[in-house]
């Protein structure tokens, strides 16, 4: 079995299922993971995402459908065999050892040679050399991540899973950590498989995002991809704000279904959307919306209008603000506008907007059932 740990290539699941009793936890799941790419299983708590990593990482077996590492089949294999190491949120790192002496416990375990030179390299490649010396205790968190990272990565494997690692990081540090693994991943060149909730980090981080729900995969893809082009009302909703109104398919005009609510139509391209008749969910991002304090009338051919409505609240963060905006017949929208003025914020709450985006860049996608 020891040629298990040098398997090479693209991870496959294929077609896995894993069972608690009567519940399924993971759903006939098929899964390619590109070797050498950054990836992303993203989902709610409780979707089957540190289930999945587990069965990869063979500290679970499916109930059926395989486990592959490029042609090699790892199925039933023990996690040890595999070419696969984990780091969890919890560090696991012994108090009582200093992380030079952390990092090599593995090679060291395994009798290999020179596993004070190896752990010094996996410090280096995190950039956790100056603090060798030190024992966990005496470090931060994001520090005591890296020095778990560094252990993971001393083994060489082939894939490294990162379970909620920055789950017990505060927010900048954790925005640190963002980068940082992605640096260490680009610089060794391995696939990383990265499980988090936190839909900002997965987008950040990832080549690729594989978005989890009720143990099955939604959709698959570039970040920038599955924001633009969610194929699910969950994705849609998931990753980022999504404004959706349910409503019935009542033509078509050239590339562009037309959908109609409350008396007035509105086009979207029909590459855009999953369905081809019957209700749809048309949904605008927020800052594809834009506000206008008086009824324009400078629309140009493609863009859609509503109003007037009412700001009903301003939320100002920064960059951008973001403002809610009722109009009758519509459910509340969210708007974001970036603030490149001085005095940025000219709409208050109260004040009558009418809101017009580009037809071709809504997207619509089944309605909930
Ligand atoms: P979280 O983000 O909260 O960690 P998750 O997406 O990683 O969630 P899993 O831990 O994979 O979810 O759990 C998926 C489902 O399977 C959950 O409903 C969980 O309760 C159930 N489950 C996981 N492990 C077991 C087990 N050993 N026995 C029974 N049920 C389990």
């Amino acid at each position: 079995m020891g040629e298990l740990r040098t398997a090479k290539g693209d991870l496959h699941l294929d077609r896995v299922t894993k069972r608690f009793g009567d519940f399924v936890a993971v759903d006939d799941l098929s899964l390619t993971v590109p070797r050498g790419s950054f990836f992303a299983l993203l989902g709610p708590s409780g979707c089957g995402k540190t289930t999945n990593l587990r069965m990869i990482a063979g500290l679970e077996q499916p109930t059926s459908g395989r486990v592959m590492i490029g042609d090699v089949d790892l199925t039933g294999s023990r996690p040890y065999q595999r070419p696969v190491n984990t780091v969890f949120q919890s560090y696991a790192l012994f108090p009582h050892l200093t992380v030079r002496e952390n990092v090599a416990f593995g090679p060291k375990r395994r009798g290999e040679s020179g596993a004070m030179a190896k752990a010094d390299e996996a410090l280096a490649l995190v950039q956790m050399s100056h603090l060798a010396g030190r024992k966990p205790p005496q470090m931060s968190g994001g520090q005591q991540q890296r020095v778990a990272v560094a252990r993971a990565l001393v083994n060489r494997p082939e894939v490294l899973l990162l379970d909620e690692p920055l789950g017990a990081l505060d927010l900048k540090l954790r925005r640190e950590m963002q980068v940082e693994l992605k640096r260490i991943q680009t610089s060794v060149g391995l696939t990383f498989i990265h499980v988090t909730h936190d839909q900002e980090e997965a987008m950040t981080m990832a080549d690729t995002v594989a978005v989890m729900n009720h143990g099955r995969i939604e959709q698959q893809g570039a970040p920038a991809e599955l924001y633009d082009l969610p194929r699910t009302r969950f994705v849609a909703r998931f990753l980022g704000q999504a404004n959706l109104f349910d409503a019935p398919i009542v033509g078509t005009d050239g590339d562009y279904l037309i959908v109609e609510n409350a008396g007035q139509r509105f086009g979207v391209k029909k590459s855009r959307s999953t369905v081809t008749s019957g209700t749809v969910s048309y949904g605008v991002r927020p800052e594809k919306l834009r506000l206008d304090e008086t009824e324009p009338t400078d629309l140009r051919p493609n863009e859609c209008l509503v109003g007037p409505g009412r700001v009903t609240d301003v939320s100002f963060t920064g960059v951008s603000t973001q403002y809610i905006v009722e109009v009758p017949g519509f459910p509340p929208a969210s708007v974001f506008e970036q603030n490149l003025d001085v005095d940025p914020i000219v709409t208050h709450v109260g004040d009558e907007v009418w809101l017009r985006w580009n037809a071709s860049h809504a997207f619509a996608v089944a309605p909930e059932e």
